[in-house]
């Protein structure tokens, strides 16, 4: 695809596909194998050499893969990306190439769970010291920042209560400091589509491809993009020495797929996730609704500003507590009892007992995770069936 001005769905369709020269297959064929055979002995020792283009071994790269890769940097407008195996794949190898011990990282304290988990119990058992601040205060920013910090790391919006972070003010502060400490922001919530944190200023994205990336809830995948001198070593030695997260061909064959409808899914996400954050927002039994979009929600210029649309996820806290939020979920008929995000189905769950449970219960009053917060992940239905769904969850709890 020549033309850098095609719009996002054309891109979704088209960017980084390659013309399959052997049987003029329209759809990129699933090249599974692991390794790849040379014509002599001189060619390997070229290819490992870095002298001649060309695979050799899957955990090195994949033709299926690699098509994948391209066309998620274009989305995304990065100089490059790499395939992992999870989400979790993308944040263990970014942060083993990143940092060594002595080291310092700065990370927001509201996190996907298992993020917050691998920094807070695995990094610091290798040396590297990590403060959890809220980055939507850049003055806790300034505070924390040391001559040793590598990384700072953040999620906007985040897992589970949405809080915005304002990308170009974090990096700008962070680049002032130091202009080689890495900003780094995990883009699931958001999304290509919705907001690309490597424009406003951050120097690597993450996501988790098993989320709105892939969209059907049939895959575990992970990216981490950048600049290409750094995924270069995110590829050759975060991942191929230290994680060896590696995607197989077959879930980049199922992310290709997902992604020719990702521009009408997330319209259809955020168009329904409006109108329930809405419908939540005026309901006698909700304390709180969290959602970008929403203008009583904090984070709402921010998102105004550095966002396309707001994206599908709507947390809310249920009046009561916690024992109405579980009853509320247990009631419901439509909106199934899951964790993961981003798929056709809407997804329900409770971030306390579930996806942040690797928080202790300080961690998360600490964090304003209430007990009583539920986290649906809006999927494609029809959206006046979620609402009827969640209107007879609520005539339960009376
Ligand atoms: C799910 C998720 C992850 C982890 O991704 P996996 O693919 O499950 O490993 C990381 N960050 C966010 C924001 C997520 O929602």
């Amino acid at each position: 695809m020549e033309n850098k001005n095609y719009g996002f769905g054309t891109k979704a369709i088209h960017a980084g596909n390659k013309k399959d020269k052997t049987y003029q297959a329209l759809t990129m064929p699933i090249y599974q194998t692991s390794t790849f055979y040379f014509n002599d002995c001189e060619e390997g020792g070229r290819k490992f050499a870095g002298e001649e283009e060309g695979y050799i071994y899957t955990r090195l790269g994949n033709p299926t893969t690699s098509v994948l890769e391209q066309k998620v940097a274009a989305l995304e407008g990065a100089e490059d990306c790499v395939a992992v195996a999870s989400g979790i794949g993308a944040v263990s190898s970014i942060f083993w190439t990143m940092c060594k011990a002595g080291d310092h990282v700065i990370a927001d304290g509201t996190l996907y769970g298992c993020t917050f988990a691998y920094l807070n119990h695995g990094l610091t058992r290798y040396g590297v010291e990590v403060s959890f601040i809220d980055t939507s205060n850049l003055d806790e920013i300034k505070k924390a920042l040391k001559p040793n910090t590598a990384a700072v790391y953040l999620e906007t919006p985040a897992n589970p209560n949405l809080k915005i972070a304002n990308i170009t003010a974090v990096s700008e502060l962070v680049h002032n400091y130091k202009k080689e400490i890495m900003v780094v922001c995990d883009n699931t919530f958001a999304t290509p589509y919705l907001q690309n944190p490597l424009k406003l200023g951050a120097d690597a994205v993450i996501h988790s491809g098993t989320k709105y990336l892939n969209g059907h809830g049939d895959v575990i995948a992970g990216f981490v993009l950048g600049k290409k001198d750094f995924i270069n070593q995110v590829r050759l030695f975060g991942l191929k020495d230290m994680t060896g997260a590696v995607m197989g061909p077959f879930e980049a064959f199922l992310i290709l797929r997902g992604l020719k409808t990702f521009e009408l899914r997330m319209d259809r996400h955020c168009d329904n996730a409006m109108k329930i954050a809405n419908y939540l927002e005026q309901h006698p039994m909700v304390d709180k609704v969290f959602y970008p979009g929403l203008k009583s929600f904090e984070g709402y210029e921010i998102a105004q500003k550095q966002m396309r649309k707001f994206g599908g996820i709507v947390a809310f806290e249920v009046k009561g507590g916690r024992a109405e939020g579980i009853k509320l979920l247990n009631s419901l008929k439509l909106c199934t009892i899951a964790v993961s995000l981003g798929d056709a189905e809407t997804l329900i769950e409770h971030p306390a007992s579930m996806t942040h449970s690797p928080y202790s219960s300080e961690e998360l009053k600490e964090q304003g995770i209430s007990e009583s917060l539920v986290r649906i992940s809006v999927g494609l239905e029809n959206v006046e069936d979620i609402i009827a769904d969640l209107e007879y969850g609520f005539s339960c709890l009376k």
